[in-house]
């Protein structure tokens, strides 16, 4: 069994490669974001949650750590997973660690797609058009950039040091991403 982190900026394409890869190995994709969208939905905290969403906030991490924590308790204990956007701070890597832990799992590789903040900004904003996300706006996807590099980023260090980062350049068409990815988690496989 293995377990994935995929990792790196807003618009990189994270969502979209995520669901690639956890189809083509059969992970359970867990998606900080989709479930917090959710969350805001029609969630117990609705209301809350949303107001942090759409200001491009992170939510707090008690709150996001008990949602991710329900549902790796929640995951088959033999299927692996791939998660997407969570961990964001060095307090939810240092958490999730325990958590994994107390679910006789760890993380086999943290994959950081990278792409330039300029050009992530502007693939968001083109899907901003379409997407329906409120955080597609441009005050708010500055925020989350100067979010992900004050809190998120730092997290890279933190994975180097455990010797779990690789990096997948995100700048190509998804297809040459998709292609690269496979090859990273090929060479996993095979060690
Ligand atoms: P994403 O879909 O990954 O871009 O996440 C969308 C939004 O959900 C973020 O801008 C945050 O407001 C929130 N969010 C997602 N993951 C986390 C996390 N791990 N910790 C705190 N907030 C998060």
């Amino acid at each position: 069994m293995i377990n994935l982190l995929i990792f790196g900026p807003p618009g990189a394409g994270k969502g979209t490669q995520a669901a690639f890869v956890a189809q083509k190995y059969n992970l359970k994709h867990i998606s900080s974001g989709e479930l917090l969208r959710q969350e805001a939905k029609d969630g117990e905290f609705k209301d809350e949650v949303a107001k942090y969403l759409d200001a491009g906030h992170l939510v707090p991490d008690e709150l996001i750590t008990k949602i991710i924590k329900d549902e790796l308790e929640d995951t088959d204990k033999k299927q692996g997973v791939l998660l997407d956007g969570y961990p964001r701070t060095i307090k939810q890597a240092e958490f999730l660690d325990s958590l994994l832990k107390d679910n006789n799992r760890q993380l086999n590789l943290v994959i950081n797609l990278e792409l330039e903040d300029d050009i992530a900004i502007s693939r968001i904003m083109s899907r901003g058009e379409n997407s329906g996300r409120a955080d597609d706006r441009s005050e708010i996807i500055k925020k989350r950039f100067h979010i992900y590099h004050q809190e998120t980023e730092p997290l890279l260090n933190y994975y180097k040091n455990q010797k779990k980062l690789k990096h997948v350049n995100g700048r190509p068409d998804v297809e040459a991403v998709k292609k690269e990815l496979e090859e990273t988690i090929e060479k996993l496989l095979n060690k």
